[in-house]
Formats: C-alpha cells, structure tokens, sequence
C-alpha cells in the first residue's frame, strides 16, 4: 500500500482517487472547492460544465489519430467504469452521434467531413427515423460508437464510491515536488507518490492556459434528442447534447480568454438560434443555466502526462477530458505500478505499442481500441473546425 496525495479533485483527480483506493492505497485529496458539488459559476472543476460528448471521430478534426485511439479506449473503460459506480446512475450512452448541416452549407460541411472518414452520409428518411425531433430539411451524417456521459453524476459518483479517500477540500495545493506537497496555508503533505491534476491550477508550474467555453442547459420534457447532434455551420457551430428526457445541453463556444465572467449575450444568441435551428420544438425550451468555464490546455492543445519517481502529473485535457480521461489514467497509473484501471473496470487489457504522436509523455500510450469505423490519416490546421466540446 502507498500514500498518495492528489492535488485536484476535478475529473482527472476524482478518476484517479476512485482508483487508487480501489486498489488498496490511502488516498488524500486536495482542492480548493467548497465541497465535491458543482457551483456552475466559472469555478472549481472544469469537468462539472462539460456536455459529456465522447467523440473519438469528430475529435480527429482537431486532435488526430492519437486522440482518436485514446478516445476509443476511454470509450471501452467508461462502459466498464460506469456499471463499478453503481449504486449511483450515470447516464451512459454509444449509440452514436450526428453531423448535420443545413442544405445552404452543405459545401462548408464537405470539406470537415473531409477529415472524418468514419462519418457515414444518411438518406433523409433514416436520419427522420434516427431523430424524428430534428427539422426534416437537414442533411445527415452518423458517426457510429461514439456516445456520451452525464458528467455532474459521474463527478459525484466518483466521490460517493471512495469514502475511504481522505477529501480535503478548502484546501488548495500551491506547489508539487517529487513526495511532497506544499498547501497554500503553509502545511506540508508528504508521501509516496504526488500526483497534480490541478488542471488550469497547475499555472505556473506548468506552461497551461485557460480557454474559455460557454453552455447552456435547456429544459424541454419530451424533446425527443435521442443522441448528440452537432451542425456543420461556417460561423454558429453548435452542438446539442440529451442529458436525460428533459434536458438538453446546447455547446459551446472556444475562445481563447481566461475570462470567467458570465455567459456573452452573443454567445447565448448564437448557441440557442442554431439548436432552435435543429430542433424548432425548442423554441418552448425553458433555460434552466447558462454557464461557462476554461478548458486547461497545453501550447500544443494535446494532453500530457508525467512520470517521475515520487511524481505524476496529467494536464492538458483541454476539450477532450472526458473522451481521454478513462484512458490515460489508466496509461498513468500503470505505468507507475500502482493501479490497473481496465482491471476495476473489467475491461481487458491492450498490449501497449509504441507511438509518435504523444504530447509529452514520458511512458508509451496505450493502443488504440478497434473503432467501428476507419481513423483517418492527419489533417491540415487549415480547414475549419467543428464547435468545441
Ligand atoms: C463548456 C465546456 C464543454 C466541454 N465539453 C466537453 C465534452 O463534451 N467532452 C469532453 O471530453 N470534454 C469536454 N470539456 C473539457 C473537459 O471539461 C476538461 O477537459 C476536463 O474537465 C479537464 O479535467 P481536469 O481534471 O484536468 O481539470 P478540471 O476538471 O478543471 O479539474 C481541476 C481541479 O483542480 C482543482 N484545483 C485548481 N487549483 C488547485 C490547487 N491550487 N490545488 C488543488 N486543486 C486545485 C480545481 O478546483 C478542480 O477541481 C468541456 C469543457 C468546457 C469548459
């Protein structure tokens, strides 16, 4: 058994905490939140305001290959990590998800689709019978296996199932050295392993910045969104995202600003014409929160995790913390010796083979997972991008 401080209780630290108790280690926790619940006002955990789209095909767009082989295998881990929750009810779902466009931007929507060859084109007739509640005028693409989380309640499940974990909270970390961490009000933690998930609080110690994302949840009972939907769109991309039947997430700008105040009324406007554009039912929708938070990135925008004696780190989740999380936990914590994620969640092991393009790890990434569709070679940096998760 080890003694482990975590500093950061966000998505990466919760993951990791749940594991590592699970595995028999005494686990402290540091954060300077209030409690484990979300506050949606721009603090705390970046994790809580996330849509929960796990998008390894649209996410090439932006990430490539490597984010694609991380993301099929967090895909795999979720579906086992979800049922070890339980009591607790996360909302789990790899039905696949859509690419839309309106008929006026279909040429916009050619050339993304050109960096995702895993989209498969829909007549109108199975897109209608996919997603009735969708405007019948639309052009369609599946992308088959991807899916999506209920982030607030895997959050808290997170937390619920490790009461062992020592959860200091009100406690913020301000510097991490191999076996020691020093807290702002002055005490000194030491133990086996540190490891920083401190996301954007992890400046400056490490080169992240924050990249501001702006969400609204919608309440519309019996709207009909059976899956993620995101609109192929040359200026308001936007993407819908059914977290129970009631409500809906609708996402999410990406601006690069580290501003946490409240939701641009441009934003707003943007975000809820283009879903209403979707689906016209939302018009009678009730807006339930607007609220944003910062992404934490590296300079690359590709995540990273590091492996010294008596040190870890991961950071740099960026847009992508739920598709990647499950999987380079699990890369982490192995490589450390001292937990097999795909073992607690009852996921059978991947042979680890080498690869090129990590950001900046130090230890070989995880392999990626059949997909049910081909991953595509790199892409330029030139074409458009599809709307951020
Ligand atoms: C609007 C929006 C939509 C998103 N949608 C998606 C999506 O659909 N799919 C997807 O995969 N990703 C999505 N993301 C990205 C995802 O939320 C992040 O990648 C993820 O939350 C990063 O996890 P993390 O644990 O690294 O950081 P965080 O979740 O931000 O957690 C960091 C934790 O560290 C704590 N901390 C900070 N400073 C200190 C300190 N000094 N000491 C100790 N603790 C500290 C914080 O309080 C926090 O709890 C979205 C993000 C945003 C903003």
């Amino acid at each position: 058994m080890a003694r482990i401080v975590i500093a950061g209780a966000g998505l990466a630290g919760r993951l990791c905490a749940w594991a590592l108790a699970r595995t028999g280690h005494a686990v402290t926790v540091c954060d300077p939140s209030p409690d484990a619940q979300p506050r949606f006002d721009g603090t705390g955990a970046a994790a809580f305001t996330a849509a929960g789209m796990l998008s390894p095909l649209a996410e090439q767009e932006q990430g490539g290959a490597q984010v694609a082989a991380w993301g099929w295998r967090s895909l795999a881990l979720w579906a086992g990590l979800v049922p070890a929750l339980r009591p607790a009810e996360v909302p789990f779902q790899r039905d696949g998800s859509l690419l839309l466009a309106h008929r006026s931007d279909l040429g916009a929507a050619q050339r993304i689709l050109a960096l995702i060859p895993g989209a498969r084109a829909l007549e109108a007739d199975a897109l209608q019978t996919l997603e009735p509640a969708l405007v019948p005028s639309l052009h369609g693409w599946l992308l088959p296996g991807e899916g999506r989380i209920g982030p607030v309640a895997a959050m808290q499940a997170l937390v619920q199932a490790a009461p062992e974990v020592d959860w200091r909270w009100l406690c913020p970390v301000q510097s991490v050295s191999p076996g020691l961490a020093r807290l702002t009000s002055g005490e000194q933690l030491r133990a086996d392993w540190i490891i920083d998930t401190r996301g954007l609080g992890a400046s400056p110690n490490l080169p992240v910045r924050g990249v501001r994302g702006e969400i609204v949840t919608l309440s519309l009972p019996g709207h009909g969104l059976q899956r993620p939907v995101r609109l192929l769109h040359p200026r308001h991309r936007v993407y819908l995202v059914p977290r129970t039947a009631q409500e809906l997430a609708v996402g999410a700008s990406e601006i690069e600003s580290e501003d946490r105040s409240p939701v641009s009324l441009r934003s707003a406007v943007e975000l809820m014409a283009a879903a209403h554009s979707l689906v016209p039912a939302l018009a009678e929708a009730r807006i339930l929160r607007l609220d944003r938070h910062l992404r934490p990135a590296l300079p690359d925008n590709l995540p990273m995790t590091h492996h010294e004696p008596g040190l870890l780190r991961l950071n740099g989740l960026y847009r992508h913390g739920w598709l990647l999380a499950p999987a380079l936990v699990e890369q982490l914590l192995q490589t450390a010796g001292l937990a097999a994620l795909h073992a607690l969640a009852d996921v059978p092991m991947e042979a680890p083979t080498p690869t090129s393009a990590s950001a900046s790890a130090s230890t070989p990434m995880p392999s990626p997972t059949s997909p049910p569709a081909p991953l595509p070679s790199q892409h330029s940096p030139s074409t458009p991008s599809l709307q951020a998760p």
